[in-house]
This record gives structure tokens, sequence and C-alpha cells, in this order.
């Protein structure tokens, strides 16, 4: 699978820091989206167990938690790289524009974002959004944490 880019990142993750890996290969195309650069599932470079395990060593101590956006259409590949990341002790984390993620990767998942785009609903900061971000152990959802007061 391909990658378009490798990103340190803030907020996705509420109270994480996250290696952000961005996966080429969207065929959700919701209208609005806010990265087309990733429906090409040509676009990028091809992910390697070597890129991917010096990007961890890079950040280890500093990054805490492993975060793949999309990538769910190459499951036995990303079911790899979550178990790989939790050996090395990150904690995981997959947002997905999907309403349903298959259970085995679900088993490596610490969260799960879940839901299409809808420019009409918003994302996760907004109340009437339909996405969820769930703490998959306890199936919770935490979209409050998202919510500015
Ligand atoms: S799921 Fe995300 S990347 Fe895919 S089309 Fe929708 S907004 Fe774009």
């Amino acid at each position: 699978m391909n990658y378009y880019n490798i990103q340190v990142v803030f907020q996705e993750v509420p109270g994480e820091i996250s290696i952000c890996f961005s996966i080429c290969g969207c065929k959700l195309k919701c209208k609005g989206c806010h990265s087309p650069f990733l429906w090409n599932e040509k676009t990028g470079e091809l992910l390697t167990e070597n890129i991917f395990n010096s990007t961890l060593n890079k950040y280890k101590g500093f990054a805490s938690t492993v975060l793949f956006m999309g990538g769910e259409w190459h499951c036995k590949e990303l079911l790899g790289y979550l178990q790989n990341a939790q050996l090395q002790g990150f904690k995981t984390c997959l947002y997905s524009g999907e309403e349903d993620i298959k259970y085995e990767l679900q088993e490596h998942l610490t969260w799960l974002k879940i839901g299409a785009w809808n420019p009409d609903l918003g994302g996760l900061d907004s109340a009437i959004t339909n996405q969820k971000f769930i703490e998959v152990k306890s199936n919770r959802i935490l979209n409050n944490l998202f919510i500015k007061n």
C-alpha cells in the first residue's frame, strides 16, 4: 500500500502525539473531501517495513500513537503494521470514512474514527456530525473531546 505523507500530528487523537500515515486509494470520494490527493491508489510511495520501522524509531519516546488515515482497504497489510506498532509499545488509531471496520482490525486499534465526510454535518468538532471517534476496547464514543467550549 502507498502512503502520501507521514506527519506528526497533535489534534487527531486527543491527548496524544501521533505519527500519522496518510494512505492512498480512498474509494469513498466524499463531496467536499479535504484530501482528494488520497483518492488515487498509485500516488505517493510504497510503505515498506523499513520505512515504517525507521519512522517509529525516529519518534519513539516523543510520539505515543501510530495513526493511519485510511488503509482499511489493504486489510492484511494494515493489520501487520498495527500489530508491529503495538509490539513496539505504541497505541493505535484508524481514521476511516466507512461505517463499519473489520473485527480483526478493531482488535488491534486503541481508537477508531468512522463516518464519511459530510460538509452539512461537519467533523468531529461539530455537535451534529455523523462521524464517531470511538475508544475500541470500551466502545465509548469520545466525540466530546473534540468539542470546543
Ligand atoms: S473518507 Fe476522507 S479521504 Fe476519503 S473521500 Fe471521504 S473525506 Fe476524502
